[in-house]
């Protein structure tokens, strides 16, 4: 059977040999059980969350004043468990809308105090990144989204800021270097960049936290899941196990920094063929293309089913692009091999051959 190359958004991409240990160990991990079956309270366990916190710390450069959580609940949790946990309701809090996903985070947050959308890009269908705006003086913090999976905008560097910074991270984590002092919380879903979805990584400072007036669920209160090493309750065992096996094949690989430019040299195919080939277009502003989400349309958009055809038959999977934006997104994420890319620009190649 030939291989299937895998451009769908999220759940994604994992790497092969991960899946290969995850599934062996499905089956048998220690003591004859799967770990599964396991017992969280148990030794093994114990050191899967002990190696894979320690993994974050180590890719990510994370200094010891901060924490890193795996929490459950997705980053749609976090959207309301941040401002929850560090807005007070006379405070203020600065979000940057550039997408569906901060659009939900401004949402959520509205509901604990007070917000103020410093910029957005909405008026262009978020297919850039606002720059150079102004940032109020007094905000609690100021939440951007790193990377916007559906409309394929990433910011290119961190600038410098005046406030403290929230980051939604979910669809580029470890595809970069990034200096996380400049941030009180970073959190992100799994299922992009990181592993299966059902856990959720945050990366809390920790002397932000039991700051706020009003009163916190336990759950929900990140001081709960700093106290207990993120097994406060059941956690996801599993996931976060895959986690540890995809943080695992990173350091493998190179680190971080193998990941930049194992990004870089798909995006670059990508985007090249996109803005050669005479019958697509990119959507998004060039400075603010993302390296995991390269969305595209054609120009004659009868030629749609055509070429979601062409690609079908090279086994190519998940690069219909979502409704919002229509056309194709090709997700990109750390696990993909430049092989998969180039089955993609082979299939736009051949297509303009029979089109152009
Ligand atoms: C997928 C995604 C989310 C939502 O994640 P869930 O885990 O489904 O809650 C939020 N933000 C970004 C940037 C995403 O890509």
């Amino acid at each position: 059977m030939s291989k299937t190359h895998n451009f769908f958004a999220g759940p994604a991409i994992l790497p092969q040999d991960v899946l290969i240990e995850a599934s062996s160990s499905a089956l048998r991990y220690q003591d004859g059980l799967s770990l599964m079956e396991m017992s969280h309270r148990s030794q093994p366990i114990a050191e899967v969350f002990e190696e894979a916190e320690n993994l974050v710390v180590e890719l990510l450069n994370v200094p010891s004043d901060y924490k890193v959580l795996f929490l459950t609940g997705g980053a749609s949790s976090q959207f309301y468990m941040a401002p929850m946990n560090l807005l007070n309701a006379n405070e203020t809090a600065g979000y940057v809308d550039t997408g569906t996903w901060s659009t939900k985070a401004i949402k959520e947050a509205k509901i604990f105090g007070n917000v103020e959308v410093i910029a957005s890009s909405k008026d262009k269908n978020f297919s850039y990144l606002p720059k150079g705006f102004a940032e109020p003086e007094g905000l609690k913090y100021l939440h951007l989204t790193s990377n916007n999976t559906i409309t394929g905008t990433q910011i290119q560097e961190f600038g410098t800021y005046k406030s403290r910074l929230v980051c939604d991270m979910s669809s580029d984590i470890f595809s970069r270097p990034f200096d996380i002092s400049k941030f009180d919380l970073v959190y992100a879903g799994a299922q992009k960049n990181l592993g299966p979805s059902g856990v959720t990584l945050a990366i809390v400072k920790k002397d932000i936290v039991g700051k706020v007036e009003r009163e916190i669920p336990t759950m929900l209160n990140y001081q709960t899941h700093i106290d207990k090493n993120s097994m406060f309750n059941t956690p996801p065992t599993f996931p976060v196990y895959v986690c540890l096996l995809t943080l695992r094949w990173i350091k493998k690989l190179g680190g971080i920094e193998a990941m930049v430019k194992r990004n870089a040299e798909k995006s670059n195919l990508l985007y090249g063929e996109i803005d050669r080939n005479p019958l697509f277009y990119g959507t998004v502003e060039k400075e603010d293309r993302s390296k995991m989400n390269v969305c595209f349309l054609l120009n004659d958009d009868k030629l749609n089913d055509a070429f979601l055809d062409a690609a079908k038959k090279a086994n190519i999977v998940g690069i219909k692009g979502h409704r919002s934006v229509g056309g194709f997104r090709a997700s990109t994420y750390n696990a993909m091999d430049i092989e998969s890319v180039q089955a993609l620009v082979d299939v736009m190649q051949n297509f303009e051959k029979v089109h152009g």
